[in-house]
Parts: C-alpha cells; structure tokens; sequence
C-alpha cells in the first residue's frame, strides 16, 4: 500500500484478489512530479496482460457471491470506504498535488467529493430498480427489475484522478458488479491510495482490482478481454473511439466521455465582473485541464472590450506554482507531453494571426524553472477556423470570440465537433431559454461556469463528447445494469 509523504518515491503495486502484487513483468515506470520534473513521485507498475489476466479471474470468481449480497450489505462498505477516503483527505490530495499539480485546496475538495459519491451510490443500494407493468393477462404479474453486467472494466484519465473512478467504480459496485480498474500511470498512487481505502472498508476479495500500465497495453487489453462485459471509459477522443469499437466488435457493453471545447458566452446585459470570474475559474482552474473548462470564449460586440479589459487584469494578477503552495492559484501542466502540446497550441494560435494578449510562455520565477509550468494565456482575434477555436487544448489557454449579438454567439458556440458543456452570462430569462433550448451539450449552465457537475446529476456530453450515454446520478444505472423484463403467471 502507497504511503504519500513529502518527496518521497512511493512504490505502487497492482491490487488483485484483495492483495498488493508486483506487475508480472518486474518493470516499473518512472512517474514525476509536475512542479519539479527532477523529483520522481512513483514507481509504477508496467504491467502486462498476465497481470489482467489474474485480475479478472478474480473478479470473475468473486461476482457471484458480490451479486448476492444485498443492495443495503453492499452499500455498507461504500459508506466504510467513504468515511476511509475522507479520513484520509490530507494524505490523498497531497499525493494528487504532487502527481499531476492541481492545487492542495483543489485536490482536498475533489478527494471529498469522492466520499460524497461513494454515500450517493450507497444510498442508490436501497432504491427501486424497476417498474411494475400492467400485464394484458388479468392473472399475470409483470414487472422489470435489474441484472448487472458482470465484469466491468474502468479506463480513467489523470485530470480527476479520484472523482472520475469513484463515480465509475461505486455504481458499477452497487448494482452488483465486479471491477476491473486501470487507472491513468501519471496519477498510481493517487489510485492506490483509493484501493486502500477499499481494502480497508472490507471489500471481499476479487470484487475490486486494479492494473496499472501503459494505456495501449493493459487500457488495450481490457477493451479486447472475453471476461469483461462492459467497458466504461473517460479520456480523449482518439483512445475512446478505438475502445469503443473494441468492445462493439466483441459485444461488450461500452461508454465513453471524452473531450469538450466548451464555450462561455457574455451576452450584452450580463453582469461582466461575475462573466470574467466565471471565465477565470472555469477556464483556468486545474490549469485548464478539466474536461469542462471554458475554452472559447464568445462575447457579444456591445461589451466586448469592457469584457476583455476586466479579464486580462484579473488573469494577470493569478499566481501560478508548485500547487502545493498556500498561495498558488494555478498550478503546472500535468505532464510533460501536457506542456508541450499547450506550448505548441500557443505557437499554433500566433502562426494563425490571433492576438496573445497575455501568458503562453514559462514564468521568470527561477523556482519554477525545473517544471511544466505555463502562464496562463488570452488571446484575442480568434476565428471559428483557427485551431485554438476547434482542437480541445486541454490547458490554460483561453480564445476571446467576437459575436454581433446573442444570435451569433449561440451559432458559434455550437461550431464545434463537440457537446460536453456551455455557459451563458445574461439577465434576460428570454435569453437564458434560448440558450438551453438551441445549445448543442450535454450540460447547459446560466449564470455559473461551464465546469460544474453535481454528482446527483446525469453527466455526459452530445456529438462527438460521448458515445451519448451519461454518467453520475440515477442515469449510472442504465449503463451498469441489464434490464430484464419479467412475467409471472401463477
Ligand atoms: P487519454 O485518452 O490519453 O487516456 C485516458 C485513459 O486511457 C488512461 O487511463 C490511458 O492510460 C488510457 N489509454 C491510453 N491509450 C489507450 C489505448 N490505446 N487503449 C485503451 N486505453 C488507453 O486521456 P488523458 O490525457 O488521460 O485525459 C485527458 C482527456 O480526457 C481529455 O480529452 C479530456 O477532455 C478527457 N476527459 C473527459 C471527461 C468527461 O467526462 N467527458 C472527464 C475528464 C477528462
């Protein structure tokens, strides 16, 4: 089990069949910590499919038993596990600063949040599951209830390393099924920590695995496993789609959430202090690395340069460092392959003749010179054609959109490929109907930033952001369960 403390190199190990083992290859990855490279957080697994192979015979030798629980036993240890992962807030959210450099504060509130999902999904253990039907057999009862899938495979990315798997694992748990996890290399002890915290609330054996490797091996190997039945996946694009196709071409079950280039829009009445704020947190926070994050940002002719004036001060005065500084807002790239492509999107953006109002480059801060840090950056006269208007940066890069009026800005802000989420700041309720009705995401949000998921919610985006299911709230039951149609004649 990983310990996270200061500077050290924490050993991870694969969790299978309840226990902690070394990947079956005996090689180990380097992972560092984004805030100063020279400093090696992990040693993590490079496992192989053998290490797969074990995990899913676990899980496919414990589900039997785990589905015969019932829903309240088995929420029981989703409430020990949350009052685990909450015990050990501090612990958790330093290891996430240190592996992919969000800010302490930030990775303290998405570790508690983890435990909020746990107690949803515990709750979810006593709740219907199905519908009594009128049968046109006066004396036959007919009714649906709930199978679960069976073995599922959870495919995670690095940005919210505790809160996307828990709100994949917890309902693939509740609704009786056994869990195969690989989570992202860049953030192992962050997810060990997590399988601790299960570990220790009681899990039995097997119910619960994870395999930590490079995603085209063990990420691959999952997608292509018999033994898996349902394959639910958060990430890029590109690795979504190929899972997707995967699990389609064996028969398996599969989701996929994966990328936005979500629009904020300023419509003329808004109120510009609160639309900055929103663009600032929304855009910035997480280092822009939130599949939500404002990205485009499309103000309404009228109050454009106000708009723009308010926000580069604001941006301006945002602290970037070592996350887990007191007074660091913004913390590095996660990764170097992170930084480089933001840096590259920069140089993108200027080739393409839009105007870099501020940022885009290392800070002088001499401390900061040994990590993935970037500054963070607007740039203005952006095109609907440029590529920093269409390509998911996945950084602290913000592009400033000039519409005539609202009309326009709605037609831009759908001009995209993807759907996940998208903003309005207006004090017209006209305008904020027009909005939800004629906006092409999943999540629509009036007067609040684009990144903002309640747990209790369905989450998941439209057009190319997701293979169109939805994640989180009472919706999770639809992909981790099978309904089964019943008829009973006496
Ligand atoms: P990624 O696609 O590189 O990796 C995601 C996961 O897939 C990781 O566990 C990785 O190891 C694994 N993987 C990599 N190659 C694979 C392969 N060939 N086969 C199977 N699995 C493979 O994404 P990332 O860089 O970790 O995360 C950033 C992306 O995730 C962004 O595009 C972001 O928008 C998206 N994201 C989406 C949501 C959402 O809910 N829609 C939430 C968070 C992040």
């Amino acid at each position: 089990m990983a310990n996270a403390t200061n500077t050290e190199t924490i050993t991870v190990h694969n969790y299978i069949g309840g226990q902690w083992k070394e990947p079956a290859t005996g090689r180990w990855v380097t992972c560092v910590n984004p805030a100063r490279a020279s400093e090696a957080v992990a040693q993590a697994p490079a496992s192989d499919r053998a290490d797969l192979d074990g995990a899913v015979a676990s899980a496919e030798a414990a589900r039997p038993s785990w589905r015969k629980l019932t829903g309240a036993q088995r929420g029981a240890l989703l409430f020990k596990a949350a009052d685990l992962l909450e015990s050990r807030m501090e612990e958790i959210g330093r290891a996430m600063t240190r592996e992919m450099g969000k800010t302490l504060g930030e990775a303290k509130g998405e570790t508690a949040r983890g435990a909020a999902i746990l107690r949803y999904y515990a709750g979810e253990g006593m709740r219907p599951v199905g519908d009594v039907i009128p049968s046109t057999d006066a004396d036959a009862l007919m009714f649906t209830t709930r199978a679960p899938l069976g073995v599922v495979g959870v495919i995670t990315p690095w940005n919210f390393p505790v809160a996307i798997p828990i709100w994949k694992m917890a309902p693939a748990l509740i609704y009786g099924n056994a869990v195969v996890w690989k989570p992202a290399l860049e953030t192992s002890v962050t997810a060990s920590l997590i399988m601790a915290c299960f570990h220790d609330a009681g899990f039995p054996s097997g119910a619960v695995n994870m395999v930590i490797g490079d995603g085209a091996v063990i990420g691959q190997a999952i997608a292509e496993h018999p033994g898996i039945h349902g394959v639910t996946f958060t990430g890029s694009g590109a690795v979504g789609k190929r899972v997707g196709q995967t699990a389609l071409a064996r028969g398996a079950k599969y989701q996929l959430e994966m990328g936005g280039k979500n629009p904020i829009v300023i419509a003329a009445d808004a109120d510009l202090d609160l639309a900055v704020d929103a663009t600032i947190s929304g855009g910035l926070r997480s280092t822009g690395q939130k599949c939500t994050a404002t990205s485009r940002v499309i103000v309404v002719r009228d109050v454009y340069e106000p708009f723009r004036a308010k926000l580069l001060e604001k941006v301006k005065a945002l602290r970037v460092g070592d996350g887990l500084n007191a007074d660091t807002w913004l913390g590095p790239c996660a990764s170097r392959k992170q930084y480089e492509t933001v840096l590259r999107y920069v140089d993108k953006g200027k080739e393409e003749g839009a105007e870099l109002l501020v940022g885009g480059g290392r800070p002088e801060d001499p401390a900061l010179a040994d990590g993935y840090f970037v500054t963070p950056a607007v740039f203005d006269k952006v095109t609907p054609s440029m590529m920093i208007a269409r390509e998911e940066i996945f950084g602290p890069v913000l592009a400033l959109i000039e519409a005539r009026d609202l009309e326009e800005a709605i037609a831009l802000a759908n001009d995209t490929e993807f759907g996940l989420s998208a903003s309005l700041y207006t004090r017209d309720i006209a305008s904020a109907l027009k909005f939800m009705q004629e906006s092409e995401a999943g999540l629509v949000r009036v007067n609040a930033e684009t990144a903002g998921v309640e747990l209790q919610a369905p989450f998941g985006g439209m057009k190319s952001s997701s293979s169109h299911s939805r994640e989180q709230g009472q919706a999770a039951i639809e992909f981790y369960t099978s309904v089964k149609t019943v008829f009973i004649k006496p």
